[in-house]
């Protein structure tokens, strides 16, 4: 089971995320249950640990903490005034747009070169958020694999051509925010596609691909070169699906 705790940085946006949903406050009692309601199934088992006081969870103690930093960062409202309710401040609130904010973009890049990608995928209005992807990223990690699925090999062949698909490794969405670049995605075939997606099949930074059901492994990820995946992406996908698979009874 992973051993990585939750970074501030997550639980940060988390916070932000549910205070800006809530309109802006919530007593700190709720903090606590909406976070687990929220993202709970995302914590790992070290988060959910007891704290060497044993009185509170890691994962909660560190919120608490960052919920200091962002007073002090001046983003909540200090604790001394707000008397027991979370509150965001203007700044908390620009703070929340920006994880919020939809940016519609234009890209389109076909030919294989590695494109720059965005740190920060832009986010687009529709019923819900959606993110807005890079076809470039997609495109260019399938061409230089030539579509063959780096975990089985397959490569799909379509009447339109060779079909594979680019698997984000920490997802773009909330409240994952992983950047839509080359290292962050991988070359799959459908179905291997969704058992990762799912958490069913998880790689190690030695890029052994382990099959969380069985504790099978699959053998190592098909490389190319020009295409370096980043071994912070993977932890990130072990950590978030540490806990998806119960064990066998
Ligand atoms: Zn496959």
């Amino acid at each position: 089971m992973a051993a990585e705790l939750t970074a501030q940085q997550v639980l940060r946006t988390w916070l932000l995320t549910i205070l800006g949903e809530r309109g802006g406050s919530v007593p700190t009692a709720r903090a606590l249950t909406e976070m687990e309601r929220r993202y709970g199934k995302l914590l790992s088992e070290e988060d959910q640990s007891l704290t060497r006081r044993g009185d509170e969870s890691k994962w909660w103690n560190r919120t608490r903490f960052e919920r200091k930093d962002m007073e002090r960062a001046k983003l909540l409202v200090p604790a001394s005034e707000s008397r027991g309710v979370w509150t965001l401040t203007e700044a908390g609130w620009e703070e929340y747009r920006k994880i919020e904010r939809a940016e519609e973009v234009e890209v389109a890049l076909p030919v294989p070169i590695q494109p720059v990608g965005k740190e920060s995928p832009s986010r687009a209005e529709v019923t819900t958020q959606r993110v807005v992807r890079s076809t470039a990223v997609a495109d260019y990690v399938k061409q230089i694999h030539d579509y063959i699925c780096q975990i089985c090999g397959t490569r799909l062949i379509t009447p339109k051509g060779a079909y594979a698909e680019a698997a984000h490794i920490r997802a773009l969405g909330q409240p994952h925010f992983g950047p839509d670049v080359a290292a962050n995605v991988l070359c799959l075939c459908p179905n291997h596609h969704v058992l990762f997606d799912f958490g069913a099949l998880v790689i190690s930074d030695i890029l052994i691909v382990t099959d969380q059901r069985s504790g099978a492994s699959l053998g190592r990820l098909r490389e190319a070169p020009g295409h370096e995946m980043g071994r912070d992406f993977l932890t990130y996908h072990r950590m978030c699906n540490a806990r998806v698979v119960e064990p066998q009874v």
